[in-house]
C-alpha cells in the first residue's frame, strides 16, 4: 500500500473512533472492539465509500446497518464479558455480532432474511471469526435449544420486549433492545432480569426497523 493511502486510512480510523467517544462510547473495551472489526467489510456497493460515517446505511432485503453510536452504545450498555453467551435478534450485516464476537464467548444471531445470513456468514468467514453462530430463524420466540443466555441484543424494535426474550434470558442476565411503534421515535431500554423479576431502564431514543414476525423472502 502506498504511503498516502495508508495515511488516508488510519486518518479515516481516527475520526470514526473520535466520533464513537464524542457520541459517548467510552468503554475500553467496545472502543477497542470497534477500531478492529472493520465496518467497511460490512458495506458493500454504492454506499461502501459511506462506511466510517456515524450514519445507518442501507444493505440488502430493505433493511439497514445501524449507525456506529448506536451499536458502541447498545455494546456499553450489554456490558459483555469474556464468559459470556450473547444472542443477537437481527443480523442485518453482521456489524453488531462481529462487534459483540470480539467481547463474548459465543455469539447466536438470527435474521429472517435468509440472504442476510449467507452475506452475514461470509464475511465472518472472511475475518476469521469462529465464535458467532447464525440462523435464518424469527428471533422474536428467541433460541430455546440454546437458552439461558447471558446477554441478548435485539437491533430490530417491537412495541413491549417479546416474551420469549425474556424468558431466555439468565437471573443476572441483560437485554437491549429499542421498544415502540416502527414508524415513530422509539427508546432504546435496558431490562435486567433479577432473583424475583425485571427491571427497566430507558437510555435514550433512537430509530430502528420493525421486528416482523415470520421468516422473510429469502
Ligand atoms: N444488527 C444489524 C442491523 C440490523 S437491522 C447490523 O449490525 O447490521 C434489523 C434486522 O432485523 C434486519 O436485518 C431484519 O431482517 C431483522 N429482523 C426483523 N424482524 C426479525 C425477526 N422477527 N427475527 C429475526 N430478525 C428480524
Amino acid at each position: 500500500m502506498n504511503p498516502e493511502k495508508a495515511a488516508a486510512i488510519a486518518e479515516r480510523k481516527m475520526q470514526f473512533l473520535f466520533q464513537l467517544r464524542s457520541r459517548g462510547v467510552r468503554d475500553k473495551a467496545v472502543l477497542e472492539a470497534m477500531e478492529k472489526i472493520d465496518r467497511g467489510a460490512f458495506v458493500t456497493g454504492l454506499f461502501a465509500e459511506r462506511a466510517y460515517e456515524d450514519t445507518p446505511l442501507p444493505i440488502a432485503c430493505g433493511q439497514t446497518i445501524s449507525q456506529p453510536s448506536v451499536v458502541g452504545l447498545m455494546t456499553q450498555a450489554l456490558n459483555v464479558t469474556s464468559r459470556d453467551k450473547v444472542l443477537e435478534v437481527g443480523t442485518g450485516s453482521g456489524y453488531q455480532a462481529a462487534i459483540l464476537s470480539v467481547l463474548a464467548r459465543r455469539v447466536y444471531t438470527t435474521d429472517r432474511h435468509l440472504r442476510l445470513v449467507q452475506e452475514a456468514r461470509e464475511v465472518f468467514d472472511t475475518l476469521g471469526i469462529t465464535n458467532i453462530i447464525a440462523m435464518t430463524k424469527d428471533g422474536s420466540h428467541g433460541v430455546a435449544e440454546q437458552a439461558p443466555f447471558d446477554r441478548i441484543i435485539v437491533t430490530a424494535a417491537a412495541e413491549d420486549p417479546p416474551g420469549p426474550l425474556l424468558a431466555q434470558l439468565k437471573i443476572g442476565g441483560i437485554m437491549v433492545l429499542p421498544v415502540g411503534q416502527s414508524d415513530a421515535v422509539q427508546s432504546l431500554i435496558r431490562v435486567q432480569r433479577t432473583e424475583t423479576g425485571y427491571e427497566y431502564d430507558e437510555l435514550r431514543p433512537v430509530r430502528f426497523v420493525p421486528l416482523v414476525e415470520g421468516l422473510g423472502d429469502p
